[in-house]
Protein backbone atom coordinates (compact mmCIF):
# COMPACT_ATOMS: atom_id res chain seq x y z
CA UNK A 1 0.00 0.00 0.00
CA UNK A 2 1.78 3.69 -0.81
CA UNK A 3 1.69 6.06 2.28
CA UNK A 4 -2.31 8.28 2.11
CA UNK A 5 -2.68 11.17 4.96
CA UNK A 6 -5.78 13.04 5.35
CA UNK A 7 -5.41 16.27 3.92
CA UNK A 8 -7.54 18.83 5.75
CA UNK A 9 -8.22 21.09 2.63
CA UNK A 10 -10.19 18.24 1.23
CA UNK A 11 -11.29 16.54 4.51
CA UNK A 12 -10.38 13.21 2.82
CA UNK A 13 -7.40 10.53 3.19
CA UNK A 14 -5.16 10.68 -0.05
CA UNK A 15 -2.43 9.04 -0.93
CA UNK A 16 0.39 11.24 -0.76
CA UNK A 17 2.86 11.81 -3.43
CA UNK A 18 5.66 14.56 -3.43
CA UNK A 19 6.09 17.18 -6.46
CA UNK A 20 9.46 16.00 -6.93
CA UNK A 21 9.77 12.25 -6.25
CA UNK A 22 11.71 11.05 -3.29
CA UNK A 23 11.75 14.69 -1.53
CA UNK A 24 9.34 16.11 0.85
CA UNK A 25 9.74 19.70 2.06
CA UNK A 26 7.76 19.82 5.12
CA UNK A 27 6.72 22.95 6.80
CA UNK A 28 5.65 23.28 10.67
CA UNK A 29 4.57 26.12 12.74
CA UNK A 30 7.12 26.53 15.95
CA UNK A 31 6.72 27.86 19.16
CA UNK A 32 6.38 31.54 20.00
CA UNK A 33 9.11 31.54 22.37
CA UNK A 34 7.54 34.12 24.96
CA UNK A 35 7.20 30.89 27.81
CA UNK A 36 8.26 27.36 27.98
CA UNK A 37 6.00 25.10 25.48
CA UNK A 38 3.73 23.36 27.32
CA UNK A 39 2.79 19.42 26.59
CA UNK A 40 -0.16 20.68 24.28
CA UNK A 41 2.16 22.22 22.32
CA UNK A 42 4.39 19.20 22.12
CA UNK A 43 1.89 17.07 21.35
CA UNK A 44 1.91 18.93 17.79
CA UNK A 45 5.47 18.69 17.16
CA UNK A 46 5.42 14.87 18.35
CA UNK A 47 3.06 14.02 15.29
CA UNK A 48 5.26 16.05 12.96
CA UNK A 49 8.12 14.11 14.17
CA UNK A 50 6.37 11.00 13.68
CA UNK A 51 5.21 12.04 10.16
CA UNK A 52 9.12 12.99 9.59
CA UNK A 53 10.20 9.64 10.59
CA UNK A 54 7.71 7.90 8.79
CA UNK A 55 8.51 9.44 5.53
CA UNK A 56 12.21 8.72 5.81
CA UNK A 57 11.66 5.35 7.21
CA UNK A 58 9.66 5.01 3.66
CA UNK A 59 12.88 6.20 1.97
CA UNK A 60 11.57 10.07 1.09
CA UNK A 61 14.54 13.04 2.01
CA UNK A 62 12.53 15.38 4.47
CA UNK A 63 13.90 18.60 4.07
CA UNK A 64 11.68 20.73 7.62
CA UNK A 65 11.87 23.93 8.35
CA UNK A 66 10.14 25.32 12.25
CA UNK A 67 9.64 28.83 12.69
CA UNK A 68 10.03 30.36 15.78
CA UNK A 69 7.66 33.49 16.77
CA UNK A 70 10.03 35.96 17.98
CA UNK A 71 7.91 38.84 17.60
CA UNK A 72 4.00 39.01 18.46
CA UNK A 73 2.11 40.62 20.99
CA UNK A 74 3.24 37.93 23.71
CA UNK A 75 6.91 38.02 23.20
CA UNK A 76 6.30 41.66 23.67
CA UNK A 77 4.46 42.29 26.50
CA UNK A 78 7.05 39.68 28.17
CA UNK A 79 10.11 41.76 27.57
CA UNK A 80 8.48 45.17 28.33
CA UNK A 81 6.78 43.56 31.81
CA UNK A 82 10.82 42.30 32.21
CA UNK A 83 12.25 45.24 30.67
CA UNK A 84 15.12 43.69 28.77
CA UNK A 85 15.47 44.34 24.70
CA UNK A 86 13.49 41.67 22.94
CA UNK A 87 16.23 39.14 21.94
CA UNK A 88 17.32 39.20 25.17
CA UNK A 89 13.79 38.00 26.67
CA UNK A 90 13.80 35.57 23.95
CA UNK A 91 16.78 33.97 24.08
CA UNK A 92 16.32 31.45 27.28
CA UNK A 93 13.10 30.34 25.75
CA UNK A 94 14.88 29.41 22.33
CA UNK A 95 17.45 27.65 23.97
CA UNK A 96 15.07 26.12 25.85
CA UNK A 97 12.54 24.89 23.49
CA UNK A 98 15.74 23.22 21.67
CA UNK A 99 16.71 21.28 24.99
CA UNK A 100 12.58 20.21 25.37
CA UNK A 101 13.23 19.07 21.82
CA UNK A 102 15.98 16.85 22.71
CA UNK A 103 14.49 15.40 25.75
CA UNK A 104 11.40 14.24 23.53
CA UNK A 105 13.76 12.60 21.14
CA UNK A 106 12.32 15.08 18.40
CA UNK A 107 14.55 15.20 15.24
CA UNK A 108 15.90 18.56 14.43
CA UNK A 109 14.75 20.60 11.42
CA UNK A 110 17.30 21.64 8.89
CA UNK A 111 16.10 24.84 9.34
CA UNK A 112 14.61 27.07 12.47
CA UNK A 113 14.09 30.44 11.24
CA UNK A 114 13.59 33.43 13.39
CA UNK A 115 10.86 35.96 12.21
CA UNK A 116 13.03 39.02 13.45
CA UNK A 117 16.00 37.99 10.99
CA UNK A 118 16.57 41.04 8.66
CA UNK A 119 16.51 38.61 5.79
CA UNK A 120 12.78 37.61 6.50
CA UNK A 121 12.03 40.67 7.71
CA UNK A 122 13.16 42.15 4.68
CA UNK A 123 11.03 39.79 2.68
CA UNK A 124 8.07 40.23 4.80
CA UNK A 125 7.67 43.68 3.81
CA UNK A 126 8.58 42.86 -0.22
CA UNK A 127 5.86 40.39 -0.42
CA UNK A 128 3.47 43.08 1.57
CA UNK A 129 4.52 45.34 -1.12
CA UNK A 130 3.22 42.96 -3.67
CA UNK A 131 -0.27 42.27 -2.17
CA UNK A 132 -0.36 46.07 -2.23
CA UNK A 133 0.64 46.75 -5.79
CA UNK A 134 -1.88 43.90 -7.09
CA UNK A 135 -5.24 45.00 -4.83
CA UNK A 136 -4.98 42.48 -2.17
CA UNK A 137 -3.82 44.11 0.85
CA UNK A 138 -4.39 48.52 1.70
CA UNK A 139 -2.93 50.64 4.16
CA UNK A 140 -5.22 52.16 6.70
CA UNK A 141 -4.90 55.48 8.07
CA UNK A 142 -2.77 54.52 11.14
CA UNK A 143 -0.30 52.75 8.92
CA UNK A 144 -1.33 49.33 9.27
CA UNK A 145 -1.78 47.53 6.46
CA UNK A 146 -4.57 45.07 5.97
CA UNK A 147 -5.03 42.06 3.36
CA UNK A 148 -8.53 42.40 1.51
CA UNK A 149 -9.96 38.37 2.24
CA UNK A 150 -12.93 39.85 -0.57
CA UNK A 151 -9.72 39.74 -2.97
CA UNK A 152 -9.31 36.40 -2.69
CA UNK A 153 -12.26 34.21 -3.13
CA UNK A 154 -10.74 31.06 -2.12
CA UNK A 155 -10.62 32.28 1.62
CA UNK A 156 -12.07 30.15 4.11
CA UNK A 157 -11.45 27.14 1.92
CA UNK A 158 -9.17 25.31 4.36
CA UNK A 159 -11.30 26.10 7.67
CA UNK A 160 -14.00 24.88 5.65
CA UNK A 161 -15.83 28.56 6.37
CA UNK A 162 -18.35 30.72 4.77
CA UNK A 163 -17.13 33.97 3.60
CA UNK A 164 -19.96 35.77 4.10
CA UNK A 165 -19.76 34.45 8.01
CA UNK A 166 -16.75 37.10 8.09
CA UNK A 167 -18.72 39.75 6.73
CA UNK A 168 -19.58 42.60 9.14
CA UNK A 169 -23.50 42.44 9.58
CA UNK A 170 -23.28 45.70 11.83
CA UNK A 171 -20.78 48.20 12.95
CA UNK A 172 -17.02 46.94 13.32
CA UNK A 173 -15.88 46.97 16.84
CA UNK A 174 -14.34 50.31 17.54
CA UNK A 175 -10.28 49.34 17.53
CA UNK A 176 -10.58 47.28 14.07
CA UNK A 177 -12.78 50.75 12.38
CA UNK A 178 -9.77 50.92 9.95
CA UNK A 179 -10.77 47.76 8.15
CA UNK A 180 -12.87 47.14 5.01
CA UNK A 181 -14.31 44.17 6.38
CA UNK A 182 -14.09 42.24 9.98
CA UNK A 183 -12.03 39.39 8.29
CA UNK A 184 -9.61 41.51 7.02
CA UNK A 185 -6.16 40.79 8.76
CA UNK A 186 -3.12 42.59 9.35
CA UNK A 187 0.32 42.30 7.46
CA UNK A 188 2.07 44.87 9.31
CA UNK A 189 0.83 46.17 12.47
CA UNK A 190 1.50 50.44 12.54
CA UNK A 191 3.54 51.16 16.02
CA UNK A 192 2.18 52.06 19.08
CA UNK A 193 3.18 52.79 22.59
CA UNK A 194 2.80 48.97 23.63
CA UNK A 195 5.72 48.20 21.30
CA UNK A 196 8.35 50.31 23.00
CA UNK A 197 11.83 49.74 20.99
CA UNK A 198 10.32 46.99 19.35
CA UNK A 199 10.26 48.56 15.67
CA UNK A 200 11.12 48.26 12.03
CA UNK A 201 11.10 50.74 9.25
CA UNK A 202 8.77 50.18 6.17
CA UNK A 203 7.48 51.83 3.00
CA UNK A 204 4.23 52.47 5.21
CA UNK A 205 6.07 53.86 8.44
CA UNK A 206 7.33 52.36 11.29
CA UNK A 207 5.94 48.99 12.77
CA UNK A 208 6.67 45.12 13.24
CA UNK A 209 5.13 42.56 10.93
CA UNK A 210 1.66 40.07 11.76
CA UNK A 211 2.10 36.79 12.47
CA UNK A 212 0.96 35.02 9.45
CA UNK A 213 3.35 37.23 6.89
CA UNK A 214 5.79 35.87 9.09
CA UNK A 215 4.99 32.26 8.50
CA UNK A 216 4.35 32.80 4.68
CA UNK A 217 7.97 34.75 4.60
CA UNK A 218 9.68 32.08 6.01
CA UNK A 219 8.17 29.40 4.27
CA UNK A 220 8.33 30.46 0.62
CA UNK A 221 11.75 31.92 1.27
CA UNK A 222 13.32 28.93 2.34
CA UNK A 223 11.40 26.23 0.99
CA UNK A 224 10.59 28.07 -2.14
CA UNK A 225 6.87 28.66 -3.63
CA UNK A 226 5.18 25.53 -2.97
CA UNK A 227 5.26 22.67 -0.27
CA UNK A 228 4.72 19.53 -0.28
CA UNK A 229 3.39 19.28 3.70
CA UNK A 230 2.39 22.24 6.18
CA UNK A 231 1.27 20.99 9.81
CA UNK A 232 0.35 22.28 13.16
CA UNK A 233 -2.30 22.26 15.67
CA UNK A 234 -5.90 22.22 14.67
CA UNK A 235 -5.50 25.90 16.87
CA UNK A 236 -3.45 26.87 13.65
CA UNK A 237 -6.35 26.23 11.21
CA UNK A 238 -7.95 29.17 11.30
CA UNK A 239 -6.79 32.21 10.82
CA UNK A 240 -3.33 31.62 10.40
CA UNK A 241 -3.01 28.84 8.13
CA UNK A 242 -6.01 30.09 6.16
CA UNK A 243 -4.32 33.41 5.96
CA UNK A 244 -0.53 31.92 4.69
CA UNK A 245 -2.47 30.39 1.88
CA UNK A 246 -4.38 33.67 1.01
CA UNK A 247 -0.48 35.56 1.27
CA UNK A 248 1.41 33.05 -0.16
CA UNK A 249 -0.34 32.21 -3.20
CA UNK A 250 -1.90 36.00 -4.05
CA UNK A 251 2.45 36.57 -4.16
CA UNK A 252 3.16 33.59 -5.88
CA UNK A 253 0.45 33.09 -8.22
CA UNK A 254 1.15 28.98 -7.54
CA UNK A 255 -0.56 26.52 -5.05
CA UNK A 256 0.93 26.77 -1.79
CA UNK A 257 0.82 23.83 -0.25
CA UNK A 258 0.23 20.33 -1.46
CA UNK A 259 -0.86 18.64 1.82
CA UNK A 260 -2.21 20.30 5.22
CA UNK A 261 -2.19 17.78 8.65
CA UNK A 262 -3.46 19.05 11.65
CA UNK A 263 -3.20 17.47 15.19
CA UNK A 264 -6.09 17.83 17.47
CA UNK A 265 -5.87 19.28 20.97
CA UNK A 266 -4.67 17.92 23.97
CA UNK A 267 -6.70 17.62 27.43
CA UNK A 268 -5.92 17.25 30.76
CA UNK A 269 -8.14 14.62 32.80
CA UNK A 270 -10.62 15.53 29.99
CA UNK A 271 -10.33 19.08 30.77
CA UNK A 272 -8.62 22.17 28.99
CA UNK A 273 -5.30 22.59 30.06
CA UNK A 274 -5.47 25.86 31.62
CA UNK A 275 -3.07 27.70 34.72
CA UNK A 276 -6.25 28.74 36.85
CA UNK A 277 -7.42 24.96 36.46
CA UNK A 278 -4.18 24.10 38.26
CA UNK A 279 -3.53 21.02 35.18
CA UNK A 280 -1.35 23.29 33.21
CA UNK A 281 2.15 21.08 32.52
CA UNK A 282 5.40 22.37 30.45
CA UNK A 283 7.68 19.34 30.33
CA UNK A 284 9.59 20.51 32.67
CA UNK A 285 6.70 20.04 35.09
CA UNK A 286 6.79 16.57 34.23
CA UNK A 287 10.36 15.69 34.50
CA UNK A 288 10.57 17.18 37.81
CA UNK A 289 8.00 15.11 38.96
CA UNK A 290 10.12 12.15 37.74
CA UNK A 291 8.80 11.29 34.55
CA UNK A 292 11.32 10.94 31.68
CA UNK A 293 11.46 12.56 28.46
CA UNK A 294 11.14 9.14 26.93
CA UNK A 295 7.84 8.46 28.51
CA UNK A 296 6.42 11.61 27.85
CA UNK A 297 6.77 10.99 24.25
CA UNK A 298 5.70 7.68 24.36
CA UNK A 299 2.05 9.38 26.03
CA UNK A 300 2.26 12.10 23.82
CA UNK A 301 2.60 9.96 20.88
CA UNK A 302 0.27 6.67 21.28
CA UNK A 303 -3.17 8.49 20.43
CA UNK A 304 -3.91 9.01 16.77
CA UNK A 305 -3.08 12.36 16.12
CA UNK A 306 -6.64 13.42 14.66
CA UNK A 307 -8.07 12.07 18.16
CA UNK A 308 -8.09 14.59 21.02
CA UNK A 309 -5.31 13.19 23.24
CA UNK A 310 -6.60 12.86 26.56
CA UNK A 311 -3.44 13.44 29.30
CA UNK A 312 -3.39 12.18 32.47
CA UNK A 313 -1.10 10.32 35.01
CA UNK A 314 -2.31 7.00 34.60
CA UNK A 315 -2.07 7.55 30.71
CA UNK A 316 1.78 8.17 31.58
CA UNK A 317 2.03 5.23 34.27
CA UNK A 318 0.81 3.73 31.24
CA UNK A 319 3.94 4.43 29.05
CA UNK A 320 6.29 3.72 31.95
CA UNK A 321 4.87 0.15 31.57
CA UNK A 322 4.56 -0.36 28.19
CA UNK A 323 8.46 0.73 27.87
CA UNK A 324 9.49 -1.38 30.37
CA UNK A 325 8.05 -4.36 28.49
CA UNK A 326 9.62 -3.02 25.26
CA UNK A 327 13.21 -3.02 27.53
CA UNK A 328 12.52 -6.30 28.83
CA UNK A 329 12.30 -8.00 25.75
CA UNK A 330 14.99 -5.96 23.59
CA UNK A 331 17.14 -6.78 26.35
CA UNK A 332 16.17 -10.58 25.71
CA UNK A 333 17.13 -10.44 22.11
CA UNK A 334 19.77 -8.35 22.46
CA UNK A 335 21.82 -11.47 24.38
CA UNK A 336 20.90 -13.53 22.50
CA UNK A 337 21.20 -12.76 19.00
CA UNK A 338 23.84 -14.40 16.74
CA UNK A 339 25.65 -11.50 14.28
CA UNK A 340 24.41 -12.46 11.11
CA UNK A 341 20.62 -12.56 10.41
CA UNK A 342 18.31 -15.00 9.26
CA UNK A 343 14.35 -14.58 7.82
CA UNK A 344 12.40 -14.82 10.33
CA UNK A 345 9.10 -17.57 10.34
CA UNK A 346 6.86 -16.15 7.55
CA UNK A 347 4.01 -16.22 10.48
CA UNK A 348 5.28 -13.62 12.43
CA UNK A 349 3.78 -10.40 10.74
CA UNK A 350 6.89 -7.68 11.04
CA UNK A 351 5.61 -5.74 8.31
CA UNK A 352 2.35 -4.70 9.65
CA UNK A 353 3.60 -1.73 12.01
CA UNK A 354 5.12 0.18 8.59
CA UNK A 355 1.27 -0.83 6.91
CA UNK A 356 -0.27 0.67 10.24
CA UNK A 357 1.58 3.75 9.91
CA UNK A 358 1.30 4.25 5.78
CA UNK A 359 -2.62 4.26 6.52
CA UNK A 360 -2.72 7.58 7.96
CA UNK A 361 -0.25 6.95 10.73
CA UNK A 362 -2.18 5.02 12.99
CA UNK A 363 -0.14 4.58 15.57
CA UNK A 364 -3.00 2.40 17.42
CA UNK A 365 -2.31 -0.08 15.26
CA UNK A 366 1.53 0.58 15.00
CA UNK A 367 2.10 0.07 18.75
CA UNK A 368 -0.62 -3.33 18.96
CA UNK A 369 1.79 -4.99 15.57
CA UNK A 370 5.32 -4.11 18.10
CA UNK A 371 3.80 -5.35 21.03
CA UNK A 372 2.08 -8.53 19.29
CA UNK A 373 5.98 -9.38 18.02
CA UNK A 374 6.90 -8.85 21.50
CA UNK A 375 3.96 -11.32 23.17
CA UNK A 376 4.58 -13.73 20.32
CA UNK A 377 8.07 -13.86 20.22
CA UNK A 378 8.68 -13.99 24.13
CA UNK A 379 6.44 -17.15 24.44
CA UNK A 380 9.04 -18.12 21.27
CA UNK A 381 12.02 -17.45 23.04
CA UNK A 382 10.34 -19.35 26.12
CA UNK A 383 10.22 -21.93 24.30
CA UNK A 384 13.65 -22.12 22.12
CA UNK A 385 12.01 -21.98 19.22
CA UNK A 386 13.67 -19.25 17.26
CA UNK A 387 17.57 -19.52 15.90
CA UNK A 388 20.25 -16.62 16.83
CA UNK A 389 20.14 -15.70 13.36
CA UNK A 390 16.33 -15.08 13.68
CA UNK A 391 16.64 -12.83 16.85
CA UNK A 392 19.21 -11.28 14.62
CA UNK A 393 16.68 -10.44 12.45
CA UNK A 394 14.46 -9.04 14.99
CA UNK A 395 17.34 -6.65 16.61
CA UNK A 396 17.26 -5.48 13.28
CA UNK A 397 13.35 -4.89 12.81
CA UNK A 398 13.40 -3.60 16.32
CA UNK A 399 15.92 -0.80 15.06
CA UNK A 400 14.21 0.37 12.04
CA UNK A 401 10.77 0.22 14.28
CA UNK A 402 13.38 2.69 17.10
CA UNK A 403 14.52 4.87 13.95
CA UNK A 404 10.60 5.68 13.74
CA UNK A 405 9.20 5.82 17.80
CA UNK A 406 12.66 6.35 19.15
CA UNK A 407 11.71 4.33 22.51
CA UNK A 408 15.52 2.43 22.90
CA UNK A 409 16.06 3.26 26.35
CA UNK A 410 18.71 6.55 27.38
CA UNK A 411 21.93 6.03 27.11
CA UNK A 412 23.02 5.52 30.34
CA UNK A 413 26.30 7.55 30.61
CA UNK A 414 29.73 5.84 32.47
CA UNK A 415 31.10 8.40 35.01
CA UNK A 416 34.89 8.11 34.48
CA UNK A 417 35.47 6.52 37.67
CA UNK A 418 33.77 3.19 36.56
CA UNK A 419 35.41 3.71 33.19
CA UNK A 420 38.32 3.65 35.63
CA UNK A 421 37.07 0.29 37.35
CA UNK A 422 36.58 -1.28 34.15
CA UNK A 423 40.37 -0.39 32.41
CA UNK A 424 41.53 -1.94 35.96
CA UNK A 425 39.51 -4.77 35.66
CA UNK A 426 40.62 -5.92 32.15
CA UNK A 427 44.16 -5.40 33.00
CA UNK A 428 43.37 -7.76 36.35
CA UNK A 429 41.74 -10.38 34.00
CA UNK A 430 44.46 -10.12 31.67
CA UNK A 431 46.87 -11.21 34.66
CA UNK A 432 44.20 -13.68 35.58
CA UNK A 433 43.97 -11.92 38.98
CA UNK A 434 40.50 -13.26 39.77
CA UNK A 435 40.55 -12.08 43.05
CA UNK A 436 41.20 -8.50 42.57
CA UNK A 437 38.34 -8.95 39.29
CA UNK A 438 35.47 -9.89 41.70
CA UNK A 439 36.64 -7.43 43.67
CA UNK A 440 36.66 -4.69 41.36
CA UNK A 441 33.48 -6.21 40.59
CA UNK A 442 31.91 -5.61 43.55
CA UNK A 443 33.23 -1.89 43.65
CA UNK A 444 31.03 -1.39 40.39
CA UNK A 445 28.32 -2.89 41.26
CA UNK A 446 28.10 -0.38 44.15
CA UNK A 447 27.97 2.27 41.49
CA UNK A 448 25.05 1.38 40.10
CA UNK A 449 26.25 -1.18 37.12
CA UNK A 450 26.62 -4.84 36.15
CA UNK A 451 29.61 -5.99 34.59
CA UNK A 452 29.43 -9.12 32.72
CA UNK A 453 32.25 -10.75 30.92
CA UNK A 454 31.56 -12.23 26.90
CA UNK A 455 33.26 -13.16 24.43
CA UNK A 456 33.85 -9.40 23.09
CA UNK A 457 34.82 -8.40 26.45
CA UNK A 458 33.33 -6.92 29.73
CA UNK A 459 29.37 -5.66 28.87
CA UNK A 460 27.98 -2.88 31.35
CA UNK A 461 24.38 -2.75 32.02
CA UNK A 462 22.81 -0.74 34.12
CA UNK A 463 21.79 -2.29 37.67
CA UNK A 464 17.90 -2.83 37.56
ZN1 LIG B 1 2.89 29.46 11.20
Amino acid sequence: MSIQYFNTLTRQVEPFAPRESGRVSLYTCGPTVYNYAHIGNFRAYVFEDLLQRHLEYRGHAVTRVMNLTDVDDKTIRGCRTADVPLAEFTQPFKKAFFDDLETLRIKKAQHFPEATSANHIARMIEMIATLIERGHAYRAEDGSVYFRIASFPAYGRLAHLNLDELRPSGRVSSDEYEKENIGDFALWKAWDAADGDVVWDSPWGRGRPGWHIECSAMATGILGPQIDIHCGGEDNIFPHHESEIAQSECVTGLAFVRLWMHCKHLLVDNQKMSKSAGNFYTLRDLLDKGWTGREVRYALLSVDYREPLNFTFEGLAAARAALARFDEWSRRIDETAATGAEPLPTDLDTTAFGAALDDDLNISAALGAIFEIIRETNKRLDAGTLTPGQIRALVEWRDRVNSVLRFEPEAATISAEVQALLDERAAARAAKSWAESDRLRDAIAALGWVVKDTKDGQKLSPKA
